[in-house]
């Protein structure tokens, strides 16, 4: 459903991705890891065009997104990308930051944006806390938010920076219950994220990225438990 070919991207005269070539395919959890300036951020961002790619093609449902002329706007609506900062508006209420982002994107009306947007709070566990702001929010509630958000909008794939690095260690797990739980509904999903738990239990596949390239992957049991290169037994060493 998400295929990336050849893709590079280069920050002025440093290569920051070197080619990457990954498929992901629908219903799949892709869970990347690798170390700090890697190029796993940048690679999510490329997904979507947040940055666009020096070279190479970003298929997505069979067309290149990344080709020149296509228009942005319903690309961006079909990956949905939840941070590690949430990224709400703080003068809107929960109901209200979901909401207006279905208006904005899908062009619904205030009422049918208001229903779909109070049934994805549900969704997250949050139907209770719709009429609250995100300051009254714990962060694990605010992140739940924007996974609703971006989920609300129906996305093909969805994309997730270090969703839980922001959050305090005991409100990290209901973070990961919404994440599996729409993994479990079918949803399509790139993970970057140091949660290497989460991974052993709910990635399809991982991706062990160094200096801008995709050095191996596999299954967790096999990245995690027999390690071939020697960068990925080095860089699980120092996550123990
Ligand atoms: P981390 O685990 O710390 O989040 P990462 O794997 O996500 O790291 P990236 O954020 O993708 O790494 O960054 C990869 C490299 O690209 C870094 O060396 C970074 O300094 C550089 N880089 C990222 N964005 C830009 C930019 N807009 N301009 C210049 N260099 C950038
Ligand atoms: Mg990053």
């Amino acid at each position: 459903i998400l295929e990336l070919a050849g893709l590079r991207k280069s920050f002025g005269e440093l290569e920051i991705l070197t080619g990457i070539d990954l498929k992901v395919t629908k219903g799949e959890l892709a869970f990347v890891i690798g170390p700090s300036g890697s190029g796993k951020s940048t690679m999510l961002r490329c997904c979507n065009l947040l940055e666009r790619p020096t070279s190479g093609a970003v298929m997505l449902e069979g067309r290149n997104i990344a080709a020149s002329g296509v228009r942005l706007d319903p690309v961006r609506r079909r990956i949905g990308m939840v941070f590690q900062s949430f990224n709400l508006y703080p003068h809107l209420d929960a109901l209200g930051n979901v909401s207006l982002a279905l208006r904005k994107s899908l062009k619904l009306p205030r009422a049918e944006a208001a229903e779909r947007a109070a049934a994805a709070l549900e969704r997250v566990g949050l139907a209770e806390r719709a009429r609250h702001h995100p300051a009254q929010l714990s962060g694990g509630q605010q992140q739940r938010v924007a996974i609703a958000r971006a989920m609300a909008l129906e996305p093909a794939v969805m994309l997730f920076d270090e969703p839980t690095s922001a959050l305090d260690p005991e409100l990290v797990g209901e973070v990961l219950a919404v994440m599996r739980e729409l993994r479990e509904a079918g949803m399509t999903m790139v993970v970057v994220s140091h949660e290497m738990r989460f991974a052993r239990e709910a990635a399809d596949r991982v991706i062990f990225m160094d200096q801008g390239a995709i050095v191996e992957q596999g299954t967790a049991e096999e990245i995690f438990g027999a390690p071939k290169s020697s960068r990925l037994q080095a860089f699980l060493a120092r996550q123990a």
